[in-house]
Formats: C-alpha cells, structure tokens, sequence
C-alpha cells in the first residue's frame, strides 16, 4: 500500500494554518494516486473534545480519508514489539537523565547542539540497578551515527543529528519519535506532508525506520503559517479556527485554496490545476479577521 497521512494531536482545535496543511497532505496523496490516512497522535497532551471537533472540521474543508483514523493511545503492543526488537538487537540503554543534568553535562567534541551527550550509555549493570532505585528509567535509542540524509521534495537533501534520542520516557510513554516511525510503517505511509517544523526530526525518525526494516518516505517540509510579527501562528492570534473565521463571515476554504495559489470550492476540484512542483514554499502570513471589518 501507498498512502499519505495528517496526524494531528487532539490537544485543541485546530487553526488555519494546520488545516492549510491538512490540505495540502491530502492534494500530495491524492495527486500521486495515494490513499490518504488519518492518525490521531493521542499519547500527551490531549483535550476533551478536540478529536471529535478536529476531524469535523477536516471533513468541513472537504477532506475524505481511507480507513479509520489510527488512534495512538490504542496501539501500546506496537511500541513495545518495536522496543523489544531494537532491545534484542542491541540497540537500546536506559538513561536516568534529568532535562537539567543533560543541560549541565558537558558536550562531546563535535556534537550537535541539544544532542544527548552519552552520560548513561556505558552504565554497568549495577550502576543501572543502583540509579533505578531512584528514578524511572527512560530508554533511549543508541544510535551509531550522528547524522542522516533525508530527501525532501521542498528542502532537497537535508542532513540533520542523530543522537542517543529518547524511544520510552520515564513515565513509560512512547516518545513522539519512536511512535511516528511505527505507525507510519504500519499504516503504509511512503509520503509524509507536514510542517517545517519537523524538519530536523526526520532524520532521526529515518534513521530509527531503518532500524526497524521500515522503507524511509518521501518527505515534503511545508511552511508554517505565521501571525504578522512573523511568528508561528497560533490560537491567541485571533480568530484562527475554522469556527471563529465561520462567524466572521470569512470563507476559509477559499482562503487555503488560495494560499496554495490555487482556486476551486472543493479539494477536488483543486487537484485539477494542483502541481506540486509550483508550489509556493515561502511562508505564508495569515492576517486574523476583527469584528471591526474583514
Ligand atoms: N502530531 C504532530 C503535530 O501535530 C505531527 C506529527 C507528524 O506529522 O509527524 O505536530
């Protein structure tokens, strides 16, 4: 299977500019004759509500999807086979870091800025026994590269750290990163469509789906939506839900379309003139409507 996927985390409503790129996922998938998938990224951070609101709204711009949506929170037994794998296969220590003792320990010459800098990685035995006594321990991956290449239909070749990143926190939840490259691999997803944001993860999430025999996706890095002083756009800017814009009379879906440089009243209509190698791939600034005027 061939599939493009949106996976929000249900943590609120989402605004314009993610809605901008469910959007434009959903034009890549489609375009290239892809299924398009939905994975709800439940594991942290979740509001009541918001998965209910957020795929109403994915369906109010006129996005369809194949299957169900993947819920995180549902798939424990898939994080754990892909932990006792890299455990088996030797890739795998535990770390009793805190975010302040990583902070304070000092760097290896070379390494990238932020990376873990290798404290608990020769433990022995009875130091781990020892520390855990004291403090739950978070599993990390050990990595044996401190870079990897991705290519990106946006950024080109992109080469991007690798470190010895987190794959289970303390509190025993799956990390973000190793969660995404098993579902991923799972769902058949071959083309990820998401926010620059994440740009300086795929690397690292490459590298682990390679770990684990996954094929690495093509990767497309999409622009952020900004407020006007330049910054990553967000709820306090104003109205920026699809509710909000509703009640100002504003059509967000014309917005999106144009905002891709594209015109249309429906995502299908907009594949017609959609071509992904004209894509507009600086930021996009979007100006909040006030009840002042449009
Ligand atoms: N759940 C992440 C977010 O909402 C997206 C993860 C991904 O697309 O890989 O920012």
């Amino acid at each position: 299977m061939s599939a493009g996927r949106f996976a929000p985390s249900p943590s609120g409503d989402l605004h314009i500019g993610n809605l901008r790129t469910a959007l434009l996922a959903w034009l890549w998938a489609r375009h290239s004759g892809r299924d398009f998938l939905l994975r709800i990224e439940d594991l942290d951070r979740v509001r009541p509500g918001a998965e209910r609101r957020q795929l109403a709204d994915l369906r109010a711009i006129g996005l369809d999807w194949d299957d169900e949506p993947l819920r995180q929170s549902e798939r424990h037994a898939s994080y754990a086979e892909a932990l006792d794998q890299l455990e088996r296969a030797g890739r795998t220590y535990q770390c009793f870091c805190s975010r302040r003792e990583i902070r304070q320990a000092p760097t290896a010459p070379h390494a990238p800025p932020g990376a873990y800098p290798g404290t608990c990685r020769e433990l022995t035995n009875a130091q781990s026994a020892d520390l855990r006594r004291r403090r739950p321990a978070a599993l990390r991956l050990r990595a044996d590269v401190s870079k990897f290449v991705v290519q990106d239909e946006i950024h080109g070749s992109y080469e991007g750290a690798v470190d010895d990143f987190v794959l289970r926190r303390g509190d025993g939840v799956p990390a973000y990163n190793l969660a995404v490259v098993v579902d991923d691999a799972e769902q058949g997803v071959d083309q990820v469509v998401r926010g620059d944001d994440l740009l300086a993860s795929s690397p690292r999430q490459a590298y682990l789906g390679g770990l684990l025999g996954a094929a690495i996706p093509t990767y497309v890095h999409v622009p952020l939506a900004l407020n006007v002083t330049g910054r990553r756009l967000a709820k306090r800017d104003g109205a920026v839900t699809l509710e909000q814009l509703r009640q100002h009379g504003v059509d967000a879906f014309d917005l999106l379309a144009r905002s891709w440089g594209l015109s249309g009243t429906s995502p299908v209509e907009l594949l017609r003139s959609f071509d992904p190698t004209t894509q507009p791939t600086g930021p996009w600034v979007f100006r909040p409507p006030t009840s002042a005027g449009r």
